[in-house]
């Protein structure tokens, strides 16, 4: 049984890390700034503490010494509404940022034995992310650095951070870069969700014969790997030599209009897709249309030969049980305003 220590794991991949590392019978202390909107508590951990990890004290006493591994997944995030508007990014380095400096310095002082560190592949620069089709998300194509986010300038410097803290005090790392993860038990409404998270809930609301908008004119590209893998694949890195940074993500790519067909599908509905971009977009919300890159895929090279691994669940499989958990949210939501 090992001591673990889960950082975020009030939200998404953290309470799904959680969960499947207390069911291996670890013991498990979660610190997050919320509770778990969606799991229980006692199904993910043995304790709960609530607490902001900016503050330097909070992660004094929530990293203790004797931990075996700190699993670090907190950071102020959220979907293209928050990342890319622009509004939010002060916080989001602040925050994220300081977080990172507080848990690297006390996992040393701590001794802690390993540390897992969530970087995103929003640190991979623009420039390789401009064509649809072909987009260059290789982990060596890192540099010259030239993210299209503040979050993903953060994310970036704090790989570096870990790293650093590698090579001068052996802090015992693993970074790994996430390339959109969904599934169930994660944002699905409020500004915040992913567009996996959203699509679904649009066509959930939506009636038989509607429509639902996608933003952008649906071309842009992305690929989604479903939760169950990636905590698979997090856990595989923990256990190899291998300190990355590494993508973990899937190389199905689909552009964002095939990713609403396929919710479309699943729903058997016979709903059209509006695609709304440019100055009709700001007609109706005055703001730009905050899409991100124009392409990206992950790049699974580097993790399969490193850890002789690779993710395989098509994405239709997520989607659909993606799809029947936030359409049973939507109904719940339903019933309780018609109460
Ligand atoms: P999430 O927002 O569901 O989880 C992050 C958690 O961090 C939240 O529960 C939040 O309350 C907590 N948090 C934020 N600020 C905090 C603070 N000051 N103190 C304590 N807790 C705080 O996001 P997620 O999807 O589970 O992502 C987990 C990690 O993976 C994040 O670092 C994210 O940047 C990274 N990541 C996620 C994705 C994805 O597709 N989900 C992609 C790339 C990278």
């Amino acid at each position: 049984m090992k001591k673990i220590v889960i950082l975020g794991g009030g939200g998404f991949i953290g309470g799904h890390l959680a969960k499947r590392l207390k069911s291996e019978g670890n013991h498990i202390r979660i610190c997050d700034i919320k509770k778990h909107e969606y799991f229980d508590h006692s199904e993910i951990c043995d304790e709960f503490i609530i607490g902001d990890l900016t503050d330097p004290s909070v992660v004094r006493l929530v990293i203790e010494e004797n931990v075996d591994e700190v699993y670090q997944l907190a950071a102020d995030m959220g979907g293209a509404l928050y990342i890319f508007t622009g509004e939010h990014d002060a916080d989001v380095m602040h925050n994220s940022a300081m977080i990172n400096l507080n848990v690297a310095r006390e996992c040393v002082l701590k001794k802690v034995k390993k540390v897992f560190y969530s970087s995103s592949a929003c640190m991979y620069p623009e420039h390789n992310q401009l064509d649809p089709n072909n987009p260059n998300c290789q982990e060596d194509s890192a540099y010259p650095a030239n993210p299209d986010s503040e979050y993903g300038w953060e994310k970036l410097f704090s790989e570096r951070l870990y790293l650093a803290y590698n090579r001068n005090y052996n802090l015992n790392v693993r970074v790994a870069r996430f390339h959109n993860i969904f599934g169930p038990q994660g944002t699905w409404t409020g500004g915040k969700e992913k567009s996996p998270a959203a699509m679904c809930r649009k066509v959930a609301e939506e009636n038989e014969n509607g429509q639902i908008e996608v933003w952008g004119d649906g071309k842009q590209t992305r690929s989604f790997l479903y939760i169950d893998e990636c905590i698979e694949a997090v856990l595989r890195l923990m256990e190899s030599d291998f300190l990355g940074p590494v993508n973990i993500g899937s190389e199905e790519m689909v552009s964002i209009n095939e990713l609403a067909q396929i919710a479309i599908d699943i729903s058997q509905k016979n709903i059209k897709i509006r695609n709304l971009d440019g100055q009709e977009f700001f007609d109706k919300y005055g703001f730009k249309c905050p899409l991100g890159v124009k392409g990206r895929n992950s790049h699974n090279k580097l993790y399969n030969e490193k850890i002789g691994w690779m993710v395989s669940q098509p994405l239709k499989v997520g989607m659909e049980k993606t799809y029947t958990w936030i359409s049973e949210q939507v109904q719940k939501k339903i019933s309780e305003y018609s109460l």
